[in-house]
C-alpha cells in the first residue's frame, strides 16, 4: 500500500535470511536485507530508495554528530497466523516523528510519506518477520543532519532512513527498578516530549549506575524537586493504584507513547478510571507499603508492557504483587498481544495492513 510514494529499488544480491538465527535475536543487532533512505536539500524530500542494508558514507564534519540534530522513531509490525502483515498504529508514529522534527529545528516528513516508507520496506523483507510469540519486526525511522559544517546553526541537509530487524521480547522478567533522585531525564522548556537521540546519550550514565546498583530499570523523577515520577527507562511508567490508572500526564517533559496511548483507551473501554496528572513518588511508595498499589509496569513498544518487580526509593525496596497475579496488566499485554498478532477483530483501527 505504497500508492502515495514513487521510490527506486535496488535488491540485495545476496539475502542473509537464510543465515540469520531466528532462536536467537536480541534487540536490534540483526537487520534485514533492505533499507529505505531519502535525502532533504534545497527545502524539499527527495532520492526516496529502497536499497540493500550495509554502511552509508558520511563527512566527518555532519552536524548530527557534533550538535546532536537527531532523532528516530521506534515501530513493530506483526505477521497473523494467516500470513497477513500489519504494522501497529504508525499513523501515530508518523505525529510524534514530526514533533520531535519541529523541537530540534529540522523539516517535516508528510505523515503519508513517513507510513508509505515504512509500509515499503516492511513490505519488501516480510519474509523477515518472525512468527514465534513475543517477536516482531521492529521499524527504526530516523532523521540526522548531514551539513558539514561546524557552525552552530541548523543544517541545510538532512538524511532520513528506515532501518528494519526481527526482535525477541526485550525484557524477559519482572524489573527490579530505582527511582532515581539525582540524574534526570527531561526538565521543563527542554526536549523531553521528542525522541531526540540526545535524551538517549544522557539516560547512559545513570542508567548504568543504576545497572552496577543491580537494578534493571530507572523511574526518573521531575528535574525541579525529584518528587513526581514522569518515565521508567525508555518506557512510560503506569501504576494502578487504588483501582485507578494513573500514569504521568503527557506534558513537555514526557514522551507520548504510543503503547501508554492504547493502554489508557483499553482502560477507559474497560470502565477503568484513569488519571493523567503528576503521579508523586510518595504515593507510589505509600500505595506499595499498604497494598494499594497492585499494578506497576512500563509501556513501550520495545518494552511492551513490562511489570515492575520491586521499587527501589532512597536505598528502600518495596516489593509489589507476584506480576502473574496482577490482573489489570496480564488482561492488557493478553488484548494487546491478540490485536497486533490479528487474533481477534482489531475494532479501533490500530493495525495497518501492508
Ligand atoms: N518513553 C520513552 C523515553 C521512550 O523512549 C519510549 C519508547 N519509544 C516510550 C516512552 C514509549 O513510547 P512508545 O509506546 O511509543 O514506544
Amino acid at each position: 500500500m505504497t500508492e502515495t510514494l514513487d521510490f527506486k529499488t535496488t535488491k540485495t544480491s545476496k539475502s542473509r535470511l537464510q543465515e540469520t538465527d531466528f532462536d536467537n535475536l536480541p534487540f536490534g543487532r540483526t537487520f534485514t536485507d533492505h533499507m529505505f533512505v531519502a535525502d532533504y536539500a534545497d527545502g524539499e524530500w527527495k532520492n526516496f530508495e529502497i536499497v540493500p542494508y550495509g554502511p552509508i558514507e558520511l563527512s566527518p564534519a555532519i552536524s548530527a554528530l557534533h550538535y546532536g540534530q537527531a532523532f528516530f522513531e521506534g515501530i513493530k509490525a506483526y505477521k497473523h497466523a494467516d500470513g497477513t502483515v500489519t504494522i501497529f498504529r504508525p499513523d501515530k508514529n508518523a505525529i510524534r516523528f514530526n514533533k520531535s522534527a519541529e523541537r530540534l529545528c529540522m523539516p517535516t516528513l508528510p505523515e503519508d510519506i513517513f507510513v508509505s516508507s515504512i509500509a515499503a520496506v516492511v513490505d519488501i523483507d516480510r519474509d523477515w518477520i518472525p512468527t514465534q510469540p513475543n517477536h516482531a519486526l521492529y521499524i527504526r525511522p530516523f532523521m540526522f543532519a548531514t551539513d558539514p559544517y561546524l557552525g552552530v546553526t541548523p543544517s541545510g541537509t538532512y538524511k532520513y532512513m528506515v532501518l528494519i530487524g526481527p526482535v525477541g521480547p526485550y525484557f524477559s522478567k519482572a524489573l527490579r527498578v530505582k527511582i532515581e533522585t539525582h540524574y534526570t531525564r527531561a526538565a521543563e522548556g527542554g526536549m523531553g516530549y521528542a525522541k531526540a537521540a540526545g535524551n538517549y546519550g544522557s539516560s547512559m550514565l545513570p542508567g548504568r549506575k543504576a545497572a552496577e546498583e543491580g537494578f534493571d530499570q530507572l523511574i526518573w523523577t521531575d528535574a525541579k524537586d525529584h518528587a513526581y515520577i514522569e518515565e521508567m527507562g525508555a518506557a512510560n511508567a503506569m501504576f494502578l493504584l487504588d483501582g485507578v490508572l494513573i500514569t504521568a500526564e503527557a506534558g513537555n517533559t514526557i514522551l507520548d507513547g504510543v503503547t501508554r496511548d492504547t493502554v489508557i483507551a483499553l482502560a477507559k473501554e474497560w470502565g477503568i478510571k484513569v488519571e493523567e496528572r503528576k503521579v508523586s513518588v510518595a504515593e507510589i511508595i505509600e500505595g506499595a507499603k499498604n497494598g494499594k498499589l497492585t499494578d506497576a509496569f512500563g509501556a513501550g513498544t520495545a518494552a511492551t508492557i513490562a511489570p515492575v518487580g520491586s521499587i527501589s526509593y532512597n536505598g528502600e525496596e518495596y516489593f509489589l504483587s507476584d506480576p502473574k497475579t496482577r490482573e489489570f496488566s496480564n488482561r492488557v499485554f493478553q488484548t494487546l498481544d491478540d490485536i497486533k498478532y490479528g487474533r481477534v477483530a482489531d475494532t479501533h483501527g490500530w493495525n495497518y495492513t501492508v
